[in-house]
């Protein structure tokens, strides 16, 4: 029998009969949320392939379900950095921002924006009083957070925004911060931006207009430096993203200034390993393990540790945190990308796709590191059987709990196992070389397109 013809359900399977579990409470650290996946920007590298918002289709903006749902689970899983961001561009569901502002729990709030709001004077105006008054109305039930706007700004972004609405932006918050406390009207709105470390003279730019220098560059960071000693904001704080984007970039071989690999390994923890999960990859970080989960929940309700595996998931709308935790501490392979990171479950997945490194390279994205080592259900059933071994032999899986196919599964030696993944996927090749053309169906409506 081959192992590897119906991977798919049989992965589902081992998970059932393995039935794991969280081997503690895991508080969720960080929630990357997404209120739509709209944005009217369209930079041509974005990754997320936002389109502008012609004809809107509900299904791309997270429903109202699904944003009272989670705010019930960030005070169930102790959430402490809440940050709005995309896919999309959240400023498009304002209400949404206010709402998770007013009502969710977090210590600390990032609202992540290509700015195309600040267009006009008078709507940045209205958007900072709407943010402020949410603010407020928070700091009424809880004194001590903070908030930030981030504005990324770089020559992609600056295509279409221009650098002068960025700017007028940062006068208006910069005027209001030298006035008295009691005068001010966004007392509690600090900005910083986001770059891209690439040929790009975008942030020199925007020094210039506002009559500002720039810091020389250290440890991804440099400010924007206002000459007067007045009591309000003189520097902004510019971080650097290493790379860059490739997204729907067509120049894939763009010359980057810092390799993958040195950029992955800066973010590792101990053991050379790196639990994107588990690691928070904001300005600032220093790669350190969280405590608790790095999540993303997606326009559509889906709740997944950031890095993880595309197929395990929970659902906002229906799932509380404990199902969530259940869910991803399941499956074995979501479990140890979690627990032990992702060069630990590469290695398993290298010992049937040996050029994984490059595929991933080419990706130049560090949440995708999980999807390419496991981008098919053969990898993901070989990597599965490995790792039960591996527990098996720690003794953290006892065999005389396993049922008798999982057991003959994993008396497999390795090299058993790489034969049985090979003779199953050279197959499926000759399978898909035999007829190509037949593959390709094309259905023309029964109407008339003129
Ligand atoms: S502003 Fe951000 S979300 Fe919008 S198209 Fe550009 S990269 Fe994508």
């Amino acid at each position: 029998m081959d192992i590897f013809q119906n991977s798919e359900k049989l992965l589902l399977k081992i998970s059932k009969d393995l039935s794991l579990k969280p081997d503690h409470f895991y508080p969720l650290s960080v929630a990357y949320i997404w209120p739509t996946k709209y944005c009217p920007v369209g930079c041509a590298h974005c990754m997320f392939a936002s389109p502008k918002p012609r004809f809107i289709n509900q299904n791309m903006i997270l429903s109202e379900k699904a944003i009272n749902n989670f705010i019930k689970m960030s005070y169930d899983a102790q959430l402490s950095y809440l940050v709005v961001s995309g896919g999309g561009e959240p400023m498009l569901e304002l209400p949404t921002i206010l709402k998770l502002i007013k009502e969710a729990r977090f210590n600390y709030f990032e609202l992540i924006t290509g700015g195309y709001w600040t267009s006009n004077i008078h709507q940045i105006k209205r958007c900072l009083t709407k943010i402020q008054k949410a603010i407020f109305f928070k700091k009424a039930k809880q004194k001590k957070f903070s908030f930030s706007l981030r504005i990324s700004v770089d020559r992609y972004h600056q295509k279409i925004i221009s650098p002068k609405s960025i700017a007028h932006l940062v006068r208006i918050i910069r005027s209001d911060s030298m006035l008295p406390d009691k005068q001010r009207s966004y007392p509690d709105i600090k900005i910083y931006f986001r770059s891209l470390l690439i040929n790009d003279d975008t942030v020199s730019k925007l020094a210039k207009l506002l009559g500002a220098r720039l810091s020389p560059l250290k440890n991804y960071i440099r400010n924007i430096i206002f000459d007067n000693s007045s009591k309000g904001l003189n520097e902004i704080t510019v971080f650097y993203k290493s790379m860059y984007f490739v997204g729907r970039a067509t120049n894939l071989s763009a010359h980057k200034i810092i390799e993958f690999d040195d950029y992955f390994n800066s973010y590792s923890d101990f053991n050379d390993d790196i639990r994107l999960g588990r690691t928070y990859l904001g300005p600032m970080s220093t790669g350190a393990l969280l405590k608790g989960l790095n999540v993303t929940v997606t326009y559509n309700g889906k709740i997944m540790p950031y890095g993880g595996v595309s197929n395990i998931y929970g659902d906002i709308c229906k799932d509380n945190y404990k199902d969530f935790l259940n869910k991803i501490f399941h499956d074995i392979i979501s479990r140890t990308l979690l627990l032990k990171g992702i060069n630990y479950v590469k290695k398993f997945a290298e010992e049937v796709e040996p050029k994984l490194d490059k595929k991933i390279k080419k990706k130049n994205w560090f949440a995708s590191i999980a999807d390419e080592s496991l981008s098919t259900s053969e990898i993901k059933l070989y990597v599965c059987l490995r790792l039960v071994q591996e527990d098996v032999i720690k003794g953290k899986i006892k065999v005389k709990n396993l049922p008798n196919y999982l057991i003959k599964l994993i008396s497999h030696k390795k090299t058993s196992l790489q034969t049985e993944y090979y003779k199953y996927i050279n197959k499926l090749k000759i399978i898909k070389r035999i007829y190509p053309n037949e593959m390709v169906q094309i259905k023309i409506k029964n109407t008339s397109i003129y």
